[in-house]
């Protein structure tokens, strides 16, 4: 519903809204908040008038500005207030689960916005599943003696309506891991909604935090604040839960703004990829012999069962480890290929099957539908697998279960279709987006054909504010020397950035055991709750925090965060989706790893100066700069120019 009262300038219907919007923008940055203590920027009027032509031709636009330009502030005018004018919430798509509460903390923008412009912003915060607490899982723990210590102690926070009969009006959301940040990643995942759970037919599924939640975000007025992966998930579903009458996760938006927009391809491959389970097939039909079926169906369900084993049995003996990825390469031999052509001919003679089952009405109608459109969804992947064309592979292993994964590689025809043929401004947020001022290749892989946009470089001064070393490794300086020294200069207050768990795990060991580390208080990514560990790294002054997913979007102003250390160059893994990338290409490494690694090492970078004040250091500590003169050329070329590199 259109709330113009809410505005926050008085709207004449008889002028164009966006011309005074625009007139408004400019007030907001010329006396408001000059007036309450902000530092404007010329980068930052020059982007708002920018976003303003998105608005208003309501298109796509990619808004490349460098560190520092404000850019946040700059998108959140418009958003909130055409959300208000057009009576529908703005998305705001993060990069990653982790920076949705970086943007609604208490010294962010949106909090800082709020209170200068008495603007009371309606923000509700929109996980992904995952990020909540399954109540069907947790109660399959009561009885298993190793994890019931966490059922204890999870069971314990639940509300008493979970189990209790009380009024609908007592009901409220919980069950966010933010809760639970005492739980490691490893704990969390026994308890926390996965792919294999069948909500649709939970009994618990009213009474159940996720559902709960998503009733409550879905009624803001103002901004949804989401991950992009779940932007894409939201998509993708959008039109399978409307033919369940369910629902879609999000609503309709005014507006949608990516923040670190070039991520937006990852996640829509991602949420576009179809994981296939032989126990979670298994699951579905047993349950479906529960029905009076008749006997030649209870046979082939059987048959099916067998088949779908043994065709694990082959995958998961066709499987290789790749370091720093968790996901493993699949062979594809002739014996799977055949194998899984006799599987969908079975499959196949399963669905006729049921269409015989459903006019003699001996399933429930329901779990027919269930049975259906999951064997829907294996014939379609499988097709694709079989094909080959245009499709990445690979396996997954976690907790002991093997999942295929098939993903289509090129997503630009469905992005084109489904997302950006609408008409609404779509805002791409990054301080990379370009190759030197060139947008195609972005624009191109998203299907994105007719777009705005604009580069603006960072206002810092780097020169004096910025110091980049680069240690000359030799017999007397070894990696953990190096990352001693650059913590000894700033106290702690570090962040370390790893590629991968792997590396992690091998400085923990080194930062918990030796000696000359025991000064320093370290957080690791993994043993809490992620947006907790940072507020404690922010908290606790001269704490270093070591990481693996905040190369990206984390905003530490202020002495917290005085020095950035790059474990290792930020390479993509040599794993199926990467090499996916490679196979188009002429080039793999000028294309794809190098490009990604410089891009995602700027984004790393980028994490030290926050503000104009901000002062600190930055120590790339891979040894391959020591012995390869062109890549260290390559890596100094991306720094912010006016900085030089001290080799140590
Ligand atoms: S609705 Fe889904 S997440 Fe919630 S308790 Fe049921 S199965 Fe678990």
């Amino acid at each position: 519903m259109q709330s113009f009262e809410k505005l926050p300038f008085t709207y004449d219907r008889n002028k164009p809204f966006i011309e005074q919007l625009g007139d408004w923008v400019g007030d907001v940055f010329y006396d408001i908040l000059p007036e309450a203590g902000f530092e404007i920027r010329d980068e930052q009027i020059f982007m708002a008038y920018q976003l303003e032509r998105s608005f208003l031709e309501k298109k796509p636009i990619f808004a490349e500005a460098g560190v520092g330009t404000g850019k946040t502030i700059a998108y959140l005018l418009y958003a909130i207030c055409y959300a208000r004018y057009v009576g529908k919430p703005a998305i705001i798509a993060c990069a990653d689960e982790a920076l949705i509460e970086q943007l609604v903390k208490p010294e962010g923008d949106i909090a800082k916005l709020s209170e200068v412009l008495q603007l009371n912003i309606d923000v509700r915060l929109a996980k992904a599943q995952d990020q909540y607490l399954c109540v069907q899982k947790l109660e399959r723990l009561k009885d298993d003696d190793e994890k019931v210590m966490v059922y204890e102690s999870v069971s314990d926070t639940l509300p008493s309506f979970v189990y209790n009969n009380v009024a609908m009006q007592e009901f409220h959301f919980y069950g966010d891991r933010k809760t639970y940040s005492e739980l490691s990643n490893e704990e969390w995942s026994n308890v926390n909604w996965d792919a294999f759970q069948d909500c649709s037919v939970c009994e618990k599924r009213h009474r159940c935090g996720m559902t709960l939640t998503r009733e409550h975000y879905r009624k803001a007025t103002d901004l949804i604040v989401c991950s992009q992966d779940f932007y894409m998930e939201h998509i993708w579903t959008y039109e399978s839960r409307k033919r369940k009458g369910q629902l879609p996760f999000l609503p309709e938006a005014s507006s949608v703004i990516f923040d670190e927009g070039h991520l937006l391809e990852i996640a829509a491959q991602k949420a576009l990829a179809y994981h296939i389970r032989h126990d979670l097939l298994e699951e579905i039909l047993v349950r479906l012999l529960e029905n009076d079926v008749r006997e030649e169906v209870a046979f082939l369900v059987e048959d099916i069962i067998s088949r779908s084993l043994y065709l694990f049995q082959l995958i998961d003996s066709s499987t290789t480890n790749i370091k720093g990825s968790s996901r493993y390469e699949l062979t594809i031999t002739s014996e799977m290929i055949d194998e899984i052509k006799q599987f969908k001919t079975l499959l196949g003679e399963l669905e006729d099957a049921l269409v015989f089952e459903s006019e003699l009405y001996t399933i429930e109608e329901y779990q027919l539908k269930i049975v259906e459109e999951h064997l829907d969804m294996l014939q379609y992947a499988l097709r694709l697998f079989e094909a080959k064309t245009n499709v990445i592979t690979w396996v997954t292993k976690d907790d002991g279960v093997t999942t295929l994964v098939i993903m289509p590689n090129l997503v630009e025809n469905v992005l084109q279709e489904k997302v950006f043929s609408k008409n609404t401004p779509f805002i791409f947020s990054s301080a990379t987006l370009s190759t030197n001022g060139d947008f195609s290749y972005l624009a191109a892989s998203l299907g994105i054909r007719d777009y705005l946009s604009f580069t603006v470089a960072s206002p810092f001064n780097y020169k004096e504010h910025m110091k980049v070393e680069v240690p000359e490794f030799n017999k007397a300086v070894d990696k953990q020397a190096a990352v001693l020294n650059v913590i000894k200069q700033t106290e702690g207050r570090s962040l370390l950035l790893f590629n991968d768990y792997e590396e992690l795990q091998t400085f923990k060991e080194v930062a918990l055991s030796e000696l000359e580390f025991k000064d320093y208080k370290f957080l690791f990514e993994g043993d809490q709750e992620l947006s907790s560990i940072v507020k404690a790294f922010q908290n606790e002054e001269k704490t270093c925090l070591c990481a693996v997913h905040l190369w990206e979007g984390l905003d530490i102003p202020g002495p917290s965060l005085s020095s950035v250390i790059i474990w290792s160059l930020p390479f993509p893994p040599k794993d199926p989706v990467f090499n996916g990338k490679r196979k188009n290409t002429v080039d793999p490494y000028e294309e794809v790893d190098l490009p990604y690694m410089l891009l995602r090492l700027r984004q790393g970078i980028g994490r030290l100066i926050r503000t104009s004040s901000d002062k600190g250091i930055v120590a790339i500590v891979d040894e391959r700069l020591s012995g390869d003169a062109k890549l260290y050329e390559q890596v100094s070329a991306v720094l912010p120019k006016e900085v030089s590199i001290v080799r140590t």
